[in-house]
């Protein structure tokens, strides 16, 4: 006990000389900020995964520089993204919604392969949360076309509307019998 009580100071002396330290394990400086969740990453990574194909032309078959292609490029180079500029499409620029891109990212981490159709471009009803961003429409989810047969459909927007959005329209609903909408607040 006697021994103990003197090896004490000297113990403290030695870590406090940083010779001997506690837990050696430990990182010698404190851990970067991990800034790989930002929405220009978060792009990166979902136009880079084999999980998620990109059409690269508008439904209607315009190539107009605002494809879902060209959308989540734009994205990934942290610019502001292109939109339509027919039919109700506004033209301009919008940001796309970091929700929506993380919400993306999970679906695919989640295991969910599918196909994007539009995000910002193309042209929806006159209101519409594409052109603020919002929004993103799939038609094809496991290799499968989406529609009433469509096994994953309704379980992918379910988890859409856990991570948040607020507007899911599929197959049963007008105008969506071959795809999935999901689009967040604005
Ligand atoms: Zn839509």
């Amino acid at each position: 006990m006697k021994r103990f009580v003197l090896i004490l100071p000297l113990l403290a002396t030695l870590i406090g000389l940083g010779v001997v330290s506690c837990g050696s394990d430990a990182p010698a400086t404190i851990s970067k900020v991990k800034r790989s969740s930002s929405p220009a990453n978060v792009a990166v990574w979902l136009k880079s995964t084999s999980s998620i194909s990109w059409l690269p032309r508008q439904v209607s078959g315009r190539y107009d520089g605002a494809s879902a292609l060209d959308n989540i490029r734009q994205a990934a180079a942290g610019n502001a993204v292109k939109r339509s500029s027919y039919g109700t499409a506004p033209g301009g620029y919008v940001r796309l919604d970091p929700r929506m891109l993380r919400a993306m990212q999970s679906m695919a981490k989640e295991g969910y392969s599918f196909r994007v159709t539009s995000m910002a471009g193309a042209s929806h009803s006159r209101t519409s949360r594409h052109y603020a961003g919002l929004a993103f429409d799939i038609d094809m989810i496991n290799g499968r076309k989406v529609g009433r047969s469509n096994p994953y459909w309704r379980k992918f927007l379910a988890r859409c509307r856990e991570m948040g959005a607020t507007e899911t329209l599929g197959p049963g609903d007008k105008g969506h019998s071959t795809h999935i909408h999901a689009a967040w607040p604005r």
